[in-house]
């Protein structure tokens, strides 16, 4: 439920209405805009309708969220965009991230070399995996936490905010110590615990959308994450499975005027994944900004013909530069710029 105030109501009214809905043992999450305050109750719905706010002092009206997710959806928030804030620079509403970096972390000279590469192109945060979710357990796994060591370094050197992923919750503690947001792969989108955990730990998190998930699952998933009280998570489109087989997956990019209709979250694509070929990263990733993306999520390595893993999509490091510029004058298209410091 959404209790809408009156622009007149007190202070005082505001926190009886609150005390009132916790009274029933529901969670209350107040939000607070120029011309309206909303206070959203978050539990039993037959427990909160019992109260019979309606008419209360200082209250307007008591509206349902209908859909299964509350705390992700549009009504929640009133219509209002979340933005988060990593590090300084802004995701969501008019700001556009490029989120850049190498698909694994290496070696020590290939991150440092690629983390310096991106920053000087304008990104707004370092990507780089320290472990990585293989089709293949025979496939290289990640280096792990001397993986992270080097996150830390290039976070160090160019002052990138750095997104890494967590597969296992066994190493929340490490990645905490690095990450300035947790990315949690497509491949655990459903995976509860971690998400509740992600949740708790309180850092921003970046959830990308099942291979073969509808956007009411990601969005459910992401509920799993606010319920925990915290508000700061980034949905991201990285192609689904369809019938088609001529290229890796589909990238549904149908997915970011929807969910932006239905979330108040900022939503990113990664164009990487879905192609899996280099020279369908550059089309699609115009393509997501002019379609109106809060950001793109995409790889790059220095030498991409001795990537140990994702070469053949990763974008050559030489040629970052220019991309940035293609892709942030497709972002103004849809009104949005690249967030900087
Ligand atoms: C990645 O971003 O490195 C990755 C493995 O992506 P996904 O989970 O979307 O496959
Ligand atoms: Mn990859």
């Amino acid at each position: 439920m959404m209790i809408v105030m009156k622009p007149t109501a007190t202070e005082e009214q505001i926190r009886a209405v609150i005390e009132r809905v916790e009274s029933v043992g529901a969670r209350t999450h107040l939000s607070r805009g120029e011309e309206v305050t909303v206070i959203g109750a978050i539990g039993d719905r037959e427990h909160v309708q019992r109260l019979e706010l309606e008419g209360s002092p200082g209250v307007d009206r008591v509206v349902p969220i209908l859909k299964p997710y509350k705390l992700a959806s549009t009504q929640f928030k009133h219509g209002e965009r979340s933005v988060l804030d990593i590090g300084g620079r802004k995701i969501g509403g008019n700001n556009f991230a490029m989120i850049a970096g190498p698909c694994t972390v290496e070696s020590r000279e290939q991150t440092l070399e690629t983390a310096q590469v991106v920053k000087d192109a304008g990104a707004t945060l370092f990507r780089g995996g320290a472990y990585k979710p293989r089709t293949s357990p025979y496939a290289f796994q990640g280096l792990g936490q001397e993986g992270l060591r080097l996150l830390q370094e290039a976070k160090d050197e160019t002052g990138l905010p750095v997104v890494t992923e967590l597969m296992d919750l066994r190493d929340l503690d490490q990645v905490l110590d690095v990450a300035d947001v947790i990315q949690i792969g497509a491949r655990n989108m459903q995976n509860y615990s971690l998400l509740s955990e992600v949740g708790r730990c309180g850092r921003p998190a970046l959830l990308k959308r099942g291979l073969s998930s509808t956007l009411d699952e990601l969005l459910m998933a992401a509920e799993y994450i606010l319920k925990e009280g915290n508000p700061s998570v980034i949905l991201c489109e990285r192609g689904i499975r369809t019938f088609e087989t001529a290229y890796r997956f589909t990238l549904d990019l149908m997915a970011v005027p929807v969910l932006k209709e239905l979330t108040h979250l900022p939503v990113v694509v990664d164009p990487s994944h879905a192609a899996g070929r280099r020279d369908l990263v550059v089309p699609l990733s115009l393509a997501a900004a002019a379609v109106g993306a809060d950001g793109i999520i995409v790889e790059v390595h220095p030498r991409p013909h001795e990537a140990i893993c994702d070469g053949p999509q990763a974008l050559v490091a030489d040629e970052f530069a220019d991309y940035v510029d293609r892709v942030q004058a497709a972002a103004a298209v849809a009104g949005k710029a690249l967030s900087a410091v």
